[in-house]
């Protein structure tokens, strides 16, 4: 039985931290204030959170851009090392570590982004669960050791899976998390989300006035376009190779987040095995989507509710999406006359699809 191990560059998990940094510096002219300011882009790529991810800034001192660059590659590193469940000293190893049998300290961010994640995971009846880790682990997907589990284990790794059982205490002397017995906490899922809204925090605070913060895939942008008009966000196709879109959102400051099966999966007799879970069964979620992209303000709501609305599937997904305010969504359908994508109302005219064998169904939400 022959296993392929598929790793694009998307993150699944909080993975190593960078070693490889490239500098892309060049200056373009830009007529956007006064007509005769220079801007200069600068552009940070790297290795973090098991993903290339790339931080553009347009701006007009290059030296202080630079500098802001440094920071933000210090913040995500800072980030990962906090929230990384393969980072044997992060808070989320502290408390897996523990495994439910005492409480552990951990830092206030660290607990209050858990508290998110339980939220989502009320709003959405447990299809998002941070508490998915035994599963996560168990399947190994995007680690050398990638394989379908014994049936046995994987019951068991569901009966852990349950958010309800995890709390989260605020305490004078800091903050606490309590976990079940056996319980792992993956944050694999709205992790990344975070991180791109504490970098977009510290580039505004920074005085940035424009930039797009693309965490491998994950991606936000603030202020103008380099380009007029608003920022033109390639989606990528479900099923094509990296770098091919099926269509174009035209959004500004937003998130835009996409989940989708084809991220990072392995194949075993003849069967695609993808990392985002059901944790009603512990297998790989069948979703009747192929992918999933939420655009909001916030990207953690985003990363957050990409994820489940892709275990959710697309009538649970697009109930939910109904009773949620200035979330806009596109939905990639596989239904037996063919992909179908729809798109939510307030995006309509911000929705341009690329692929001419793809078909638009009706406004929905
Ligand atoms: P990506 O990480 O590829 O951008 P997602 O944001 O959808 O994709 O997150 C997938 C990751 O979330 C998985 O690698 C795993 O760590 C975690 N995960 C998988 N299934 C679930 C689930 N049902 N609920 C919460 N987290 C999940
Ligand atoms: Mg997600």
């Amino acid at each position: 039985m022959s296993i392929k191990i598929h790793l694009p560059r998307s993150i699944i998990y909080l993975g190593t931290a960078a070693v490889t940094l490239i500098l892309i510096i060049f200056l373009y002219s830009a007529n956007r204030d006064n007509g005769s300011r220079s801007l200069q882009k600068m552009q940070r790529e790297s290795y973090l959170l098991g993903t290339i991810i790339r931080i553009t800034l347009y701006g007009e001192d290059s030296k202080k851009l630079n500098n802001v660059l440094d920071l933000s590659m210090k913040e995500i590193e800072r980030l990962e090392n906090l929230l990384s469940v393969n980072i044997p000293s992060s808070d989320v190893s502290l408390v897996n570590r523990a495994s439910g049998e005492y409480p552990v300290k951990v830092s206030e961010e660290a607990g209050s982004l858990l508290e998110r994640a339980i939220e989502w995971s009320e709003r959405t009846g447990g299809a998002f669960d941070p508490t998915v880790g035994k599963i996560v682990k168990l399947w190994g997907i995007g680690t050398e050791s990638a394989a379908v589990p014994d049936p046995e284990q994987l019951k068991e790794a569901v009966d852990m899976t349950d958010f309800r059982k995890v709390s989260v205490l605020h305490e004078v002397n800091g903050t606490f998390v309590q976990t079940a017995k056996g319980q792992r906490i993956d944050l694999g899922g709205i992790a990344k989300g975070y991180i791109t809204e504490k970098v977009k925090a510290l580039l505004i605070n920074e005085g940035v006035s424009s930039a797009l913060i693309d965490l491998g895939g994950n991606i936000a942008v603030f202020g103008s376009s380099p380009k007029p008009g608003k920022w033109k966000l390639g989606l990528q196709h479900p099923f094509m190779p990296r770098g091919e879109y099926f269509g174009i959102a035209e959004v500004s400051d937003v998130s835009v987040v996409t989940s989708g099966a084809y991220e990072r999966y392995f194949e075993s007799g003849g069967i695609r095995y993808h990392h985002i879970f059901d944790t009603a069964t512990g297998y790989p979620a069948l979703s009747d989507l192929a992918s999933v992209t939420i655009i909001s303000e916030d990207s953690t709501d985003a990363d957050a509710l990409s994820t489940a609305l892709f275990v959710m599937g697309f009538e649970r997904g697009i109930s939910l999406l109904r009773e949620l305010k200035n979330v806009e969504a596109v939905l990639v359908a596989k239904k037996t006359e063919g992909t179908i994508v729809y798109v939510t109302k307030g995006l309509s005219k911000g929705f341009l699809l690329k692929d001419p064998a793809m078909k638009k169904a009706p406004e929905v939400q």
